[in-house]
């Protein structure tokens, strides 16, 4: 069974909006999975990405339930904006778990932890570089110290197929405080993986497939369906891994391309004042690769630059 609606979020200190969602549930019992799209709205591959598995989903070939939100940041779509919502001002995923009372992006964060989150077995919160960032695909590994969950997680990783892996420690424990999508799941005891595939508001064929493929391997590994893409053999695991911010607000020149090997003290960036005098020149901090690079030339002191990890 294929059921489409929409969540209302009603106006309330500020101006309201809508999450479109789709429920499919299998013909045969099975785990659930929730799959999130457009925490970000100038983030198009993992919206597009669901436009076909809610397509081509057959529930009579499918154990259990799926869950997904075909856009999460719906001011941020149609307002196409980077990082934040047009309405409040905030980056909805920053503003987890949310609520009832905050902000537009509080309450759908709210809306999205109790009716997507909280019933679910799983959860993959899809991303790709926004509007401004040129990236490489990767996922985030988040490491919580619990074996069985650290387990799990690090299973739905190498289910999805994407080889670059981040390993992320130290998001916060708090499930009231859980501040992402994804670790609003984790904080709940439930396994999830924070996706990156696409980049600069492009609508890449290859990134798009990318994450269906991806979320047909997690359906098969978690039993939820018989046939589907194999598990990664070839993981690079990044340790550490470091955003580079912006220590000053003028234009940005990016010095380097996605995926790029760079080594410590190559050149990132330069940023200049808004009269074309350069005031700061961002390097790289070790010897690693250039999982994303700020390629549009606003920016802000203290937004991200870029972002490096070093294969281990
Ligand atoms: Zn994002």
């Amino acid at each position: 069974m294929i059921e489409s609606r929409t969540i209302p979020i009603p106006a309330g200190v500020d101006a309201g909006t809508e999450i479109p969602i789709t429920t499919v549930r299998g013909s045969r019992p099975g785990p659930t999975l929730s799959l999130v799209a457009g925490n970000h709205g100038y983030e198009y591959p993992p919206i597009l990405a669901l436009q076909r598995i809610r397509t081509n989903l057959a529930s009579e070939q499918l154990a259990g339930t799926v869950i997904m939100v075909h856009v999460a940041n719906m001011p941020s779509f149609l307002g196409r904006t980077v990082y934040f919502s047009p309405v409040d001002g905030k980056n909805l995923n920053r503003a987890y778990p949310g609520r009832s009372d905050g902000t537009v992006c509080d309450r759908i964060a709210h809306a999205i932890t109790t009716e997507v989150i909280e019933p679910c077995d799983y959860l993959l919160d899809l991303h790709c570089g926004d509007g401004n960032e040129s990236l490489r695909p990767y996922v985030y590994q988040t490491v919580t110290g619990k074996p069985g969950l650290d387990d799990a997680i690090a299973r739905l990783v190498l289910a999805f197929g994407i080889d670059h892996i981040v390993v992320d420690r130290g998001r916060p424990t708090d499930p009231a405080r859980s501040v992402y999508c994804s670790n609003t799941a984790i904080t709940r005891g439930k396994p999830a993986v924070t996706i990156e595939s696409g980049y600069l508001g492009n609508t890449d064929e290859e990134s798009v497939t990318r994450i269906v493929n991806g979320i047909l391997g997690v359906m098969r590994e978690i039993g939820m369906i018989a046939v589907g893409p194999l598990p990664l053999e070839r993981p690079v695991y990044l340790d550490p891994v470091e955003v580079l911010t912006s220590p000053a607000t003028g234009l940005l020149y990016p010095h380097v391309e996605r995926d790029q090997k760079v080594t410590q003290g190559t050149p990132i960036a330069r940023i200049t004042d808004f009269f074309g005098r350069v005031t700061h020149v961002v390097n790289a901090p070790f010897d690693g690769v250039v999982l994303y690079v700020v390629a549009t030339p606003p920016i802000v002191k203290g937004q991200p630059v870029g972002c490096i990890g070093k294969p281990r």
